[in-house]
């Protein structure tokens, strides 16, 4: 029974990265917790898939240059150091380009993300992480404001609960673009665009900008919809901040032809077994979605 389930599974890759041969698919991790998992991942890449660069991603979006078949980007979002200390080796083992989005705020003045500020404090009154995760999707739907609000009161009574020692520095940045990462923006803080008013999304894209242009990191044109919350009320912002691409979550593999504010991801987590890893990477995964 077991064979049997392996040599559907094997037929079921096989087929979806066939019939996806000339669709750019776009992986979209956080972190890498599982090294061995992950290696797996990379090295079914590096044996069936064209690993691509953002810059050949850009070519061919917005020039037109052909990508070459079974084109695969990997992309992390948010900035997690295990990108940097567990995945840059794996990453050039198999020599698989990347891009990270970070957070400008977390690395500029080592502000936690604001996700694990509510988890921290439910953790300290001794609350369950379901409660936590309960109240951060709750926060994903309310106006910024409110967001805000709630992360204010949680830092006036847990003083320097908001900081992140751990957080990346601009050294870890500079390191991981040298060894082949290339650093994309996911605005100052984190918030959900689609919750924000018109200053508020200027300001995430001015602070974000300054900061990649004070660090002379000259990759803040590609972008990440922070949650993958695509709307059309915020490609004004792309515009008018020279965002070239901008990638969404939406579990998809992208068609033959692809907006670049709205470039579609599968999500893929390190820790995924190889077998479900093939099924989302195919795309099989997302035609039962
Ligand atoms: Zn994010």
């Amino acid at each position: 029974m077991k064979e049997l389930i392996k040599k559907i599974l094997a037929l079921l890759f096989h087929a979806g990265r066939l019939l996806h041969r000339n669709k750019l698919i776009v992986l979209a991790y956080h972190d890498v917790r599982d090294v061995n998992c992950f290696e797996s991942h990379l090295a079914l890449i590096s044996e069936y898939y064209n690993p691509v660069t953002i810059h050949q991603v850009e070519d061919y979006i917005v020039r037109g240059v052909a990508l070459p078949p079974y084109a695969v980007l990997v992309t992390f979002d948010d900035g997690e150091p295990s990108v940097k200390y567990l995945g840059i080796p794996l990453l050039k083992k198999y020599k698989i380009p990347a891009v990270a989005f970070v957070v400008s705020e977390n690395i500029r003045s080592k502000q936690k993300f604001w996700w694990r500020i509510v988890e921290e404090s439910f953790m300290n009154r001794k609350r369950t992480h379901a409660e936590a995760r309960k109240e951060i999707r709750r926060l994903k739907k309310v106006p910024n404001r409110e967001r805000i609000r709630t992360l204010e009161q949680i830092e006036s009574l847990y003083a320097g609960i908001y900081k992140d020692p751990l957080a990346l520095s601009i050294a870890d940045l500079y390191e991981m673009r040298d060894n082949g990462i290339t650093i994309g923006s996911h605005t100052a803080t984190h918030p959900i665009l689609n919750q924000c008013s018109s200053d508020e999304l200027d300001t995430e894209f001015s602070l974000s900008k300054d900061f990649f242009r004070s660090k002379a990191i000259e990759t803040f044109h590609f972008f990440a919809y922070p949650n993958g919350d695509y709307s059309p009320a915020i490609i004004p912002f792309l515009k008018r901040y020279e965002v070239s691409l901008a990638f969404t979550f939406d579990h998809k593999i992208n068609g033959t032809k692809i907006d670049q504010y709205a470039i579609s991801r599968v999500r893929a987590n390190s820790h995924d077994p190889i077998d479900e890893f093939k099924l989302r990477i195919s795309g099989i995964s997302t035609l039962f979605n």
